[in-house]
């Protein structure tokens, strides 16, 4: 099967190639702004000539998509960019693209042709505010040896740590490259290629996967995840120590004076360990779900409320349902990868307020009840164990009928839950992802 990875490093840039990215950067959002004005004005002149009776091909023609946007650009470039050569062409392509693709989903949002939240019209992109990033896909960009990219108009930029797990990748001929992307993220500069490669699917699960039967993994508060299995998968160490440099540096960003340069210096300092915590907590995850899609024929997790989910204030139980995210979405591709299914419970399966042990509901369970406790059957279990044992009972109670759903089409979206109501001890309620995709292989 064809699959798409990303190979991300870290850059070491000298001062002059620093100064190369930040340009392309700049070039990227400058012509991302110049565009968006264009098309506003283009968007008021055409109001205001259908004001005054105006019609069909006597309007203004509003440049909407990246040819339409790339052509004004051409025309336009040395009078409002005459700068413009001395970045890789290849960052305005980029900027203008991005714009095109906010345009399109914010039509596509407006037409009904999108589904999930509203998406507004693109808005002005602020120095310092929004994302820096910019990105090749044609030309020569690419690995340089093993500790070095090339990045047109940039130079040959040392990364941080060697490549070989994509620079081998490309010498024995089994990836393509797609792209590069440049992006700042804490004040750091790292580059993303985007790799196609083939990858040898095995058709149905070994039997180690299949001796270790289905698994529920329920994100932790405490932890990094809570197995059905009882095993409670610890955060990383370092990560401990990070959040209590993450809990300090908040309060002292709090303590300081809106707009005060010392203000400015904390965000900075909260936003760098706010990534390096982000990167801890992936790499133990990443570790997780390769383990768990290497020795269970079936993973079964929560249906997340994303838009729900971001709201919730509480930042322990944030924190998780952005682990529970990223679980699942390393899931999806690894359990395609390794032969295993990803299972995707029904959004409304009341997993934490249910007893694993005899299908007793408790209505009033809140947040901080750590213990589950069953009036019913007595039984007294770690909440999270609890909702991991439900999860995996979801699949256990009809093996038969989730391996029927082997082959389903894994290239339509993640889509709403399937109004299944289970009933304690009969089918599974819910989706099934994760089996090869019958025929894709190439
Ligand atoms: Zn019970």
């Amino acid at each position: 099967m064809t699959t798409t990875q990303a190979f991300r490093f870290a850059l070491d840039p000298n001062d002059a190639q620093l100064a190369g990215l930040r340009r392309h950067a700049g070039a990227a959002r400058f012509v991302y702004n110049w565009g968006l004005g264009f098309v506003k004005a283009a968007l008021a002149q055409r109001d205001a000539e259908q004001s005054y009776g105006l019609a069909g091909d006597a309007l203004t023609v509003v440049p909407w998509t990246l040819p339409a946007l790339r052509l004004r650009w051409n025309q336009v470039k040395n009078d409002v960019a005459p700068w413009w050569g001395e970045c890789s062409k290849e960052a305005f392509s980029a900027g203008l693209d991005q714009l095109a693709r906010a345009l399109k989903n914010f039509s596509d949002s407006k037409n009904g042709k999108r589904g999930g939240r509203r998406v507004g019209f693109p808005r002005f992109k602020k120095r310092g505010k929004a994302r820096d990033s910019f990105r090749y896909t044609t030309g020569a960009y690419g690995p340089a040896g093993d500790l070095h990219v090339r990045l047109p108009r940039i130079g040959r930029v040392k990364v941080h740590e060697p490549m070989g797990a994509l620079t081998g990748r490309l010498a024995e001929g089994r990836g393509r490259l797609l792209g590069a992307t440049g992006s700042r993220t804490a004040g750091r500069w790292f580059v993303s290629f985007t790799v196609q490669a083939e990858r040898e699917v095995p058709e149905a699960p070994s039997p180690r996967q299949r001796a270790g039967g289905p698994v529920g993994v329920d994100a932790g508060v405490k932890h990094l995840a809570v197995l059905s299995t009882g095993e409670q998968v610890d955060n990383p160490k370092p990560l401990a120590r990070s959040q209590r440099k993450l809990r300090k540096a908040s309060r002292a960003y709090s303590r300081s004076k809106p707009g005060s340069a010392g203000r400015r210096q904390r965000a900075a300092r909260l936003g760098k360990i706010h990534a390096h915590v982000a990167n801890q907590r992936r790499d133990g995850l990443n570790k997780l779900t390769t383990r768990l899609a290497t020795n269970h024929d079936v993973v079964v997790v929560e249906d997340l409320h994303v838009a729900g989910m971001v709201r919730n204030r509480r930042l322990a139980r944030a924190v998780a349902d952005t682990g529970m995210a990223e679980i699942r979405r390393q899931l999806d591709y690894k359990t395609r990868w390794y032969g295993s299914r990803l299972h995707i419970a029904n959004r409304w399966y009341p997993s934490s307020k249910t007893c694993s042990g005899c299908g007793w509901r408790n209505p009033s369970l809140t947040l901080s009840d750590r213990t589950f406790h069953c009036q019913s059957c007595h039984l007294v279990i770690d909440r999270d164990t609890n909702a991991a044992v439900n999860l995996r009972n979801l699949v256990a109670a009809s093996t038969s009928e989730t391996h029927n759903a082997r082959g389903a089409d894994h290239k339509t979206p993640l889509a709403g839950p399937v109004a299944v109501k289970r009933e304690p001890g009969t089918a599974a309620a819910g989706q099934t992802r994760g089996a090869p995709p019958q025929g894709e292989a190439a």
